[in-house]
């Protein structure tokens, strides 16, 4: 890489195996504290492949995981890295109304702000779901002082997506500074591609992965690329309840995902999120009306 190119967003999704969309059918919230327990070791994994490569990040994590594990998010913090929130406890954000959002936005910040001893100025919504149906989600995200959300996908996708917003860094409120930073897509004759991690990285080649960041770059824009610590562990608990599309999407390539995770950290540069967010933050463009009506 050239010296100019941008420093990338990486983000890790903190959550348990047992917290993810794909579960939701099969695994009951009730059920996850009887359930056995690897976010802490896989986390510690990722943190030592951070410090091993020499790189910062954010990692957005679940009050319900901070309020387990406060050591482990008071190590993150320790450690140089930003912690953010990824909400309570997974609730997408269209399948609650204003208040309910708001009060898992406060209590979940309270649980990771009280373990990490830092402040929370991020935030990323369970399965990226923002979009035109929840236009008072970034509203009470400046309402609670929020500088950021990475929580929007703008693509079509069959379990989340918001196609009509931005790519890039966007100002969601006429009146407030908050911006929104999409995770990263890809334009493949002339359509939008998921690229910027999750399934996509780990069941697909790592060269797409590579041609879609080069991409990005190649237009000095960063990537914002999101991983989970639940992708680096083959050794986790297999549900065989779960739909088979859901079990092919989870279970695919777990074993390989941490080499290609430190191909990828090598390849490019990366950075915090709440650092990519200063240096986007002047070229955010104002979100179309048309995409709220959308
Ligand atoms: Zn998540």
């Amino acid at each position: 890489m050239h010296a100019r190119a941008p420093v990338n967003g990486l983000s890790v999704d903190v959550e348990d195996w047992f917290q993810v969309g794909a579960f939701e059918t099969v695994i009951d919230r009730d059920a996850w504290s009887s359930l056995a327990d690897r976010v802490e070791r896989n986390c510690d994994a990722i943190l030592a492949m951070f410090d091993e490569a020499g790189v910062k990040g954010t990692f957005f994590t679940l009050g319900w995981v901070a309020q387990r594990h406060p050591a482990l998010v008071r190590r993150i913090a320790e450690q140089g890295h930003e912690v953010a929130s990824h909400g309570w406890d997974h609730q997408r954000v269209f399948r609650m109304d204003r208040l309910a959002f708001a009060q898992d936005l406060s209590m979940s910040r309270k649980a990771i702000e009280d373990a990490a001893g830092v402040q929370v100025t991020g935030y990323r919504a369970p399965s990226f779901s923002i979009d035109a149906r929840t236009p008072w989600a970034h509203q009470e995200l400046a309402a609670q002082g929020y500088v950021y959300s990475s929580s929007v996908a703008p693509v079509a996708h069959d379990h989340y997506g918001w196609r009509e917003a931005p790519r890039f860094a966007f100002s969601p409120l006429p009146d407030n500074d908050l911006v929104e930073v999409p995770v990263t897509t890809a334009l493949f004759a002339g359509r939008r591609l998921a690229a910027g991690g999750g399934g996509f990285f780990r069941v697909l080649p790592y060269g797409f992965s590579r041609w879609a960041i080069r991409q990005v770059n190649r237009h000095g824009r960063p990537a914002v690329f999101y991983f989970h610590p639940w992708e680096i562990d083959p050794g986790q608990p297999r549900i065989a309840q779960a739909p088979i599309r859901s079990r092919l999407r989870h279970y695919t390539n777990l074993g390989v995902m941490a080499d290609k995770l430190r191909q990828l950290i090598g390849e490019f540069a990366w950075g915090r999120m709440d650092a990519l967010v200063m240096r986007e933050a002047p070229t955010a463009t104002v979100l179309p009306a048309t995409a709220l009506a959308a």
